[in-house]
């Protein structure tokens, strides 16, 4: 048997075992009773073991190592899948067996840790295992590479070819270009009539509408599904089985819609990519931050225009005529559209939102390159606040304590939602020079910017660099410039 007939048999057996723990995952998030969990978690710790000891097989190291010692006599795609299957490999091999179950088992706690500690707003007791978990990330860091710029080694295992001196470039001119102009409008903004929002939007007539959406969207249900959950997700094995989950909030209707056309960007992303290579380990998104842009395209730059709701607002009007009674498209749209000071992340608007990812960013630069105590991160996190959003944070949970990334070591992590935002906005500059993007949307037809998208971007899965794709797309590398310029046009129009 060939090399790569060895690597080949032993990853379909790692894809077995991959998708019968994905579909338990999928049934633990969706559908399984509570009291299933301490049963189920020991049985599916039996199947990732074997998962685990295949990836660290001396077989499977063996077949790698030598395929990329005569890669030349591989194709493209098979070179990608044996360089990314290294990459996967050395994240494990290079660190201590011991350390990394030790790790492990104290990242679990600290996420428990970390809930308790928001629920009583006691940044104290998360303090230890914060200060545990950056000392191992560091001391990884340092297992697996040389370098004197331990952050760029997390920034590049969430964005593969990222580092601090683009990320620099392109955070420093949020900075200089958003922070003042985000301060303009904020003080330009008149008191909206737009209590509609959180009026009594029952969950049964949601369901209809996101069903509806669906469709507009043209997701196939043949390959997919979509139920309920608390936080809501994308989930796929392959191409041909690409679910999705919403969740409902009767007075707040718009979780419901935009969460949802978010997560639908996510999975007709993953609809759309080429089946060949279903049985590979290209089978997914390029990376964190394309697939960030497809869900931010579909849900900002679509979802949230004049046009479309030019055309479905009536659909959403008759199915909710006494909320929407004295609301016309154009209050509709500046209500999806509201920008607001705020301490939450994940509920912040598209213009405020980059600068929750900003200050995210300087932070873990300081901790990773300057050292920063971790005493000092709350003081810091106020104070960025302060300078950036203009608003005092009353309380931890409403500042260093609210996102759950950190307690699970994902450092590096965050810097991808804002770049998926600003690879949106090169797309978008990019699409309405090669189709009639404006006039598809509202003349309901999707599914021919699907088409495009699918041509440009989804078909490869991850075969290709994120800054190859960029480059297939847009014709040029990552430009920050034209997120700042898609910022401005838009809400200089909506508020100056
Ligand atoms: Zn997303």
């Amino acid at each position: 048997m060939s090399d790569f007939d060895t690597f080949k048999g032993i990853q379909k057996k790692m894809k077995a075992y991959q998708t019968v723990l994905s579909i338990a995952s999928w049934d633990s998030n969706t559908e399984a009773p509570k009291d299933c969990f301490p049963y189920r978690s020991e049985m599916l710790s039996i199947i990732s073991g074997e998962h685990f000891s295949l990836t660290t097989s001396k077989e499977y190291k063996q077949a790698i190592n030598s395929l990329l010692a005569q890669s030349e006599d591989l194709n493209d795609n098979q070179k990608r899948e044996v360089e990314k299957a290294k990459k996967g490999l050395d994240k494990i091999d290079k660190i201590p067996k011991g350390e990394y179950i030790e790790y492990n088992k104290m990242r679990t706690m600290a996420q428990r840790v970390w809930e308790d500690a928001k629920e009583n707003d006691d940044f104290e007791a998360f303090k230890p295992y914060l200060e545990k978990i950056i000392n191992y990330q560091k001391k990884m860091v340092a297992y697996r590479s040389d370098t004197d710029v331990p952050y760029n080694v997390l920034l590049d295992d969430f964005e593969e070819g990222m580092n601090m001196e683009k990320y620099d470039e392109f955070f420093d001119l949020i900075k200089e270009e958003l922070v003042p102009f985000v301060q303009e409008i904020l003080e330009a903004k008149e008191k909206e009539n737009d209590d509609f929002i959180s009026r009594n939007y029952p969950k049964e007539t949601q369901k209809e509408f996101v069903e509806y959406l669906l469709d507009v969207f043209d997701y196939n249900l043949d390959r997919g599904g979509l139920k309920e959950s608390v936080h809501p997700f994308t989930w796929n094995t392959h191409s041909k089985d690409v679910r999705l989950t919403v969740r409902y909030l009767e007075n707040f209707v718009f979780s419901s819609i935009f969460a949802g056309i978010h997560e639908l960007g996510h999975a007709l992303y993953e609809q759309q990519i080429d089946e060949v290579f279903d049985m590979t380990n290209l089978g997914n998104g390029a990376s964190m931050g394309i697939h960030e842009s497809q869900s931010r395209f579909y849900e900002n730059v679509i979802g949230r225009s004049k046009e479309f709701w030019n055309v479905h607002f009536t659909k959403l009007k008759s199915l909710f005529p006494e909320q929407l009674k004295d609301v016309n498209v154009e209050a509709f749209y500046r209500g999806i559209n509201r920008v607001e000071e705020s301490f939450i992340r994940v509920e912040a608007d598209e213009l405020t939102y980059p600068l929750h990812i900003l200050i995210r960013y300087e932070i873990e630069r300081s901790i990773f390159n300057e050292g920063t105590n971790v005493d000092e991160l709350p003081d810091m996190w106020n104070q960025k606040m302060k300078q950036y959003l203009n608003i005092d944070v009353d309380k931890p949970s409403n500042g260093i304590l609210q996102d759950v990334h950190w307690s699970g070591g994902m450092f590096g992590y965050f810097p991808t939602y804002a770049l998926g935002s600003a690879y949106a906005a090169q797309i978008y500059y990019t699409i309405k020079e090669e189709i009639d993007f404006e006039s598809l949307i509202e003349e309901d037809k999707i599914h021919k910017i699907n088409e495009w998208l699918k041509e440009k971007i989804h078909c490869f899965g991850s075969s290709l660099k994120p800054e190859q794709i960029l480059k297939i797309v847009t014709g040029e590398a990552f430009n920050p410039k034209y997120y700042i310029r898609y910022l401005k046009e838009k809400y200089s129009d909506l508020y100056l």
